[in-house]
């Protein structure tokens, strides 16, 4: 050990590694249910140099490397007991801001509304808005997990924007993807350029392919207004019939459904819809009114649509309840095992009654003082994203089971069915990976190559063998 500190405190300083036990145990966990393994040391590099350097030490010495953005996920990300943790946080830096080419490069340590802010100033933004951890999350981590960003009914997933990406593998190369792949014209403009979508293979891997050392996402300009939206129905059918006549019209940027949980304060319905619609003021008001007949075309009824503001611009879940948050989250610590993916819009007429009946029959619920925070729904351009978010009271031990008890037959019921999971990590890879065939062996296969002796995030996705 001794051997492998003082290794790393010449690759990084001596004040960017830890392996004091205060340090070390506050990398254990994301927002996820269950705590991980402890790490042996705390490293936080300062440059892509340095990455590669920790890379291939770890690899000499086959210890695993945990790489560590802001642990903002939900799932359990599984950092392996006595692991090198290498957090991402100092590398922070935006390297440029290119109106020209519509891109903006920074390092994958950097926080996402901290460069949209930076965008903002100049009349641009993230093509990607972020999603609801939008305030703490990494670059890195958004496109390592492939984060479901809000405003994914018009924009798409985050992965869609990347424009190109520095990787450091886990041998220590450096790769740039895209047109940045041509070391004598590498400017990181376009992903489908020079070849296969090396890009593609790294968002949505979860560290276990490559660390990303920097993110070249597209930008846009800021449209010139928005407006609001909030329907309220008696029916679910009819709330995701006119969800997808909204979809099939184009007419949102964000469609977001509330399908269970709280209903909005002061709302009377069964199911909601909140529409947000960023464009030029001409086409902004041809696609509200699109969207007001969609949803009275399905008895639809029009609310004041100040929760849907207020949630839109301070990305704050509880409004979509039109509840502040303090009101919302209750007064003792909750956790959430949540457990969330894409499926067939209309497969929610089904899926949103099996949840509710799957709730009514656990009497575990009521017992531990459990309860559903929310059925909610991001619509994507064609398809919905479903959080089955529960809550149960993080203090208690037998809560804490029974919530995990809850996820495992939740993911069951709805992975062998209906849904497939966008951010994957260890806390969803058991119920998941096993389903996916001949994908599950080809990602096996890429990771024996990139990664033969499996340092980078084993166990996250399963993918090494006997040894996850
Ligand atoms: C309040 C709140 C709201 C949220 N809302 C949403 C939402 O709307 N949509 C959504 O999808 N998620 C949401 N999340 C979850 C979370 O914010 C996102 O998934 C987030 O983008 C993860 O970023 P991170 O930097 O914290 O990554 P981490 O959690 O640190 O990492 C995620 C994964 O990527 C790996 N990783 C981290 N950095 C790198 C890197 N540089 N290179 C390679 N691998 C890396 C990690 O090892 C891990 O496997 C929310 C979280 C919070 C707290």
């Amino acid at each position: 050990m001794e051997g492998i500190l003082d290794c790393l405190r010449a690759i990084c300083g001596p004040e960017h590694v830890s392996d004091a036990l205060a340090d070390r145990i506050c990398y254990r966990r994301d927002c996820g249910p269950t705590p991980g393994g402890v790490p042996d040391i705390v490293v936080r590099p300062e440059s892509t140099a340095e990455v590669m350097e920790i890379v291939k030490l770890a690899n000499q010495v086959h210890k695993p490397v945990f790489l560590w953005g802001r642990a903002t996920t939900f799932v359990d990300h599984g950092v392996r007991e006595g692991c090198i943790l290498m957090a991402l946080d100092l590398m922070n830096r935006v390297h440029k801001i290119d109106l020209e080419n519509q891109v903006v490069t920074a390092e994958a340590g950097a926080i996402w509304h901290a460069v949209d802010s930076e965008l903002n100033k100049l009349g641009w933004e993230l093509a990607a808005p972020g999603g609801g951890g939008m305030f703490s999350c990494t670059l890195g981590g958004t496109v390592a997990y492939n984060a479901v960003p809000h405003g994914i009914t018009e924009y798409g997933m985050t992965g869609e924007h990347v424009a190109s990406l520095e990787v450091v593998l886990a041998d220590g190369t450096v790769l740039h993807t895209g047109s940045a792949a041509n070391t004598d014209a590498p400017f990181p403009i376009e992903r489908g350029a020079n070849g296969p979508d090396l890009t593609g293979l790294f968002v949505g891997s979860c560290g276990t392919l490559g660390v990303i050392t920097k993110v070249t996402m597209r930008i846009r300009r800021i449209p010139e207004c928005e407006r609001y939206l909030f329907y309220a129905f008696d029916r679910l059918d009819d709330a995701v019939d006119a969800a997808a006549a909204i979809q099939f019209q184009q007419a949102a940027t964000f469609l977001i459904g509330l399908f269970g949980g709280p209903k909005p304060a002061g709302v009377e319905g069964e199911a909601f819809l909140h529409a947000i619609i960023r464009d030029s003021v001409a086409e902004a008001e041809r696609r509200a009114q699109a969207v007001r007949v969609c949803c009275e075309t399905f008895r639809g009824r029009w609310q004041d649509p100040e929760p849907t503001r207020r949630y839109w611009k301070e990305h704050m879940y509880s409004w979509l309840r039109n509840t502040p948050a303090s009101a919302y989250y209750g007064n003792r610590p909750y956790c959430c095992p949540e457990v969330a993916g894409f499926l067939p819009t209309q497969a929610l007429k089904e899926v949103i009654p099996a949840l509710h009946e799957y709730v009514a029959n656990n009497a575990d619920f009521a017992r531990v003082g459990m309860r559903v925070k929310g059925f909610d729904v991001y619509f994507s351009p064609n398809a919905a994203f479903l959080w089955v978010d529960t809550l149960y009271p993080e203090m208690d031990p037998e809560a804490r089971q029974v919530g995990l008890r809850v996820r495992a037959e939740i993911a069951e019921l709805l992975f062998s069915r209906w849904m497939s999971p966008g951010g994957i990590v260890s806390g969803m890879a058991p119920y998941i990976m096993p389903r996916l065939g001949t994908t599950y062996e080809l990602l096996k296969r890429l990771k024996i190559a990139l990664d033969p002796n499996n340092i980078l995030n084993p166990g996250v996705l399963g993918l090494g063998g006997e040894d996850d």
